[in-house]
């Protein structure tokens, strides 16, 4: 790979030649930024940039004063965790000159394995959504074909990292919002099990859901990532004291008597496109051919999945945003008000997106009395089912395979006007969520035609088995070379 093109190259590349001094990391973040001001205009990727503090983050890393296993490259973040520096809007109107007081604690795990932070990634607004398209700023484009959207609502951090803007980037996933823009745009995504990574800092959506990761182009990039950012804190109490092995030591042993179960719940019949269906396909018959036993498992309670998710996030969701007063946080309105209700609903009411506002109505309406036994509490019943029919499954099989979406990128607008087909989007990714369980997507094909578009697999695993997942995944990886794709924005 040559150097000019190495900002477009693996996180592990960019960190061996910034170690081995074939580049410093200087100049691999001006590639980076260089590739940010050519091509922002078309992707729309970040909120915010931090070019001058990224160049003396890098120039720190060249004069020996700052170093780690990330030590020089250039990464960017979701802009819905929290840094002491720049603003912290989560896409909404709501936070849009809001500083945060402190930094989330992956981005200190990023800065003191020396990474170079070079900017914040557009979001759908506090991470509602499937498209970026509920930013209140603007909608991320896909790299390989502009026309589409890069899925979310990570579809920032997903499209950055793409388009070669930053070598690696992270995001968070609360139903989705990792593993669907990775399908989307080519990448490796992972969403750790809930509490591998702490969540402080993490500005919350629904809390018993929502985790940080990795994006990367690679398996090993994601467990580079995932070394870093992993650990317990006693900031966020949901975390875990387990011991954090070293996922990317492990990498290359491949999976001995490996057991891949198929869920004939994940086979859609409606909405499903075929083209994902033969890629994914294909993908169980490499593993077969590798050696793999391919053994069937029912997860029956998956079609509560996407209902059950659509209750326990908002009512999260509704008692986490209630703190968005216009007093103690958030936009305030200029509008003469009576009282201090109409203060809190008319700041709320211009602040708030429509998709946040549709999740706050349906979350407070589900959680009111008389509502909440018929809503909340069948909501959590389910999630017990669905976790039951994961610890079941994985009794036969030490991960699952199914896609990660049901169909590759889809056009800007074309899914806009209807909510729930958005929410369809999350058809194959929530039940990871509501299970607590450990999730990666990956690229398995690319569609026809002369703008292909990436196709994603997913891959599920128990809680805290992210070793073996990304061991799992790392022999599909080997076996082909999706993962050396790259779209073509040239020229930059
Ligand atoms: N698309 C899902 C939603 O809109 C998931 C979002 C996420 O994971 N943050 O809620």
């Amino acid at each position: 790979m040559s150097i000019s093109s190495l900002a477009f190259d693996t996180l592990l590349a960019a960190r061996d030649a910034i170690r081995d001094r074939k580049i410093s990391s200087v100049e691999l973040t001006q590639q980076a930024l260089a590739r940010i001001e050519a091509l922002e205009p078309r992707i729309l990727a970040f909120n915010s940039l931090y070019a001058d503090r990224a160049l003396a983050q890098a120039k720190a890393v060249d004069e020996g004063e700052r170093t780690g296993s990330l030590a020089g490259v250039p990464i960017a973040i979701k802009d819905n965790l929290c840094t002491r520096y720049g603003t912290t809007t989560c896409s909404s109107k709501m936070l849009a000159n809001f500083r945060a007081p402190y930094d989330a604690t992956v981005v200190k795990m990023l800065e003191a394995a020396g990474a170079v932070i070079v900017g914040k990634t557009n979001l759908d607004e506090f991470a509602m959504g499937s498209s970026t398209e509920n930013s209140a700023f603007k909608t991320t484009r896909n790299p390989w074909d502009t026309s589409r959207v890069p899925g979310g609502s990570s579809g920032g951090s997903a499209a950055a990292l793409a388009a070669g803007m930053c070598c690696a980037s992270l995001g968070s996933d609360t139903g989705g919002s990792i593993r669907q823009p990775a399908a989307l745009c080519g990448l490796v995504g992972l969403k750790p099990t809930y509490g591998r990574v702490s969540r402080y800092g993490l500005v919350a959506f629904a809390s018993s859901l929502d985790q940080i990761g990795p994006f990367g182009w690679t398996v090993a990039d994601a467990a580079l990532l995932l070394n870093v950012i992993s650990g317990h804190d006693p900031k966020d109490s949901t975390s875990v004291p387990t011991a954090v092995p070293d996922y990317l030591a492990s990498l290359d042993q491949p999976v001995k008597g490996l057991r891949i179960g198929i869920a004939k719940e994940f086979e859609l019949t409606a909405g499903m496109d075929p083209q994902v269906k033969a890629a994914v396909d294909t993908a169980i018959a490499l593993y077969k051919s590798m050696g793999a036993t391919i053994v069937d498992v029912s997860l029956p309670h998956t079609e509560y999945g996407i209902a059950a998710y659509y209750v326990i996030a908002p009512c999260e969701a509704s008692s986490n945003l209630a703190r968005y007063d216009g007093v103690h946080f958030g936009h305030r309105t200029k509008e003469p008000v009576e009282n201090i209700i109409e203060l809190f609903s008319k700041s709320r009411a211009e602040g708030f997106g429509e998709e946040v506002q549709r999740r706050i109505m349906i979350g407070t309406y589900a959680l009111s009395s008389g509502y909440y036994d018929a809503y909340y509490v069948r909501a959590l019943q389910a999630k017990t089912l669905i976790k039951r029919d994961f610890d079941q499954a994985f009794e036969k099989c030490d991960a699952i395979l199914c896609p990660t979406t049901p169909t590759p990128a889809f056009k800007a607008g074309e899914k806009t006007g209807d909510p729930l087909q958005m929410y369809l989007c999350d058809v194959f990714t929530v039940t990871c969520n509501i299970a607590g369980i450990a999730g990666l997507s990956m690229p398995c094909g690319f569609t026809n035609g002369d703008q292909p578009l990436p196709i994603g697999m997913q891959l599920l695993g128990p809680t805290f088995s992210e070793e073996k997942l990304l061991r799992i995944a790392r022999m599909y990886e080997s076996a082909t070379d999706w993962n050396t794709r790259r779209p073509k924005l040239e020229p930059v």
